[in-house]
């Protein structure tokens, strides 16, 4: 009898697979990524495989990109207090279990779901929903809530039992710590987030994108880096905070962006996005002269490289005028 357990490294999806495992039952973990995760491909500031391997059990990975973007642009069942569609979410990412699952010859799915953790999409209804729209219904064994829903195939069979199963619910983090401890699993992360559509800084540099942007990969991962600063609808710059960001700016470049640069100066890459006119032009190099000299009184030289390279010199932007444009 086998496993797919959907793990994010975080403590509820490790001991779900754990109280399974102690069935004598062997379990494939599946790390799914959305381009929305805060997180290298090592795992969500977590060290994933670190978890993986205290269960001793192999470590899957997917990433859900284009088709993960549609469901943050349309979900069919609305988004959480930001950005976020859980339950659309939830549903892809079984989705991709099911599949995962035949792949392995498994017979059902594990998740750490725990009831009444998570308001939009860890209540009964929600949970039924996402089993019914991941084409899994009765295939889904939660271990940590188990006791308190219906009992699942797996249950009925005999594959799993039900009395070995516990009853968790709510945001208290208490019995997951004892249990924890109990199975000696170490180095845990704290509950804290992992997904930015439940940030409300970066669902606001995505609403701007939904307003004036291309929606697709390689804008999302701009959004990622950088000040953002909303010049007009036509025109938006980003600047670099620290050298690594400039790099990654200059990766992300496309043929029609323009960059900002101070000449003879230290100081941060700009690309700006969309139509440029002179007085987007000149403003965005106001904006980097602020931060390539942010205390001299001085004009400032910027190189702008579009269709031709051109220098201009210009003051300094206000500050209080560019926190006026920060997205
Ligand atoms: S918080 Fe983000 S990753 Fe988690 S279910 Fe919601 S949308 Fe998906």
């Amino acid at each position: 009898m086998k496993a797919i357990a959907l793990f994010s490294g975080g403590l509820d999806s490790t001991l779900a697979a754990k109280v399974i495992l102690e069935q004598g039952i062997d379990v494939v973990t599946l790390h799914c990524l959305t381009p929305f995760c805060t997180c290298d491909k090592k795992g969500c500031g977590v060290d994933t495989r670190d978890m993986a391997k205290q269960l001793g059990i192999e470590l899957k990975g997917a990433f859900l990109g284009e088709e993960y973007l549609s469901i943050v642009k349309n979900p069919k069942y609305g988004y959480g207090k930001n950005f976020n569609p859980c339950i659309d979410c939830r549903i892809l990412i079984l989705r991709k279990a099911k599949e995962v699952m035949k792949e392995y010859g498994a017979s059902f799915i594990i998740t750490g779901e725990v009831l009444g953790q998570r308001p939009k999409s860890q209540h009964k209804d929600a949970l039924n929903i996402i089993e019914q729209e991941s084409g899994l219904a009765g295939l889904i064994v939660r271990p940590l809530s188990a006791k308190l829903l219906a009992p699942t195939i797996p249950e009925k069979e005999g594959w799993v039992k039900r009395d070995r199963l516990l009853d968790i619910c709510g945001r208290t983090r208490k019995p997951q710590i004892r249990l924890a401890h109990l199975f000696g699993i170490k180095n845990y992360p704290c509950a804290a987030g992992g997904c930015l559509l439940t940030d409300p800084a970066f669902c606001k540099r995505l609403k701007d994108l939904f307003d004036y942007g291309e929606f697709n990969l390689r804008e999302i991962e701009l959004l990622k880096i950088g000040r953002h600063f909303r010049l007009n609808p036509s025109f938006k710059l980003i600047v670099g905070r620290d050298e690594k960001e400039n790099k990654k700016l200059i990766q992300l470049v496309q043929r029609n962006d323009v960059i900002f640069r101070a000449k003879e100066l230290a100081g941060p890459t700009g690309i700006g996005k969309g139509i440029v006119d002179e007085h987007s032009k000149i403003l965005s190099a106001q904006i980097i002269a602020r931060y390539a000299h942010p205390n001299g009184a001085v004009k400032i030289s910027v190189k702008v490289a579009h269709e031709e390279q051109e220098v201009v010199c210009v003051e300094r932007k206000d500050q209080k005028e560019l926190e006026r444009l920060r997205i």
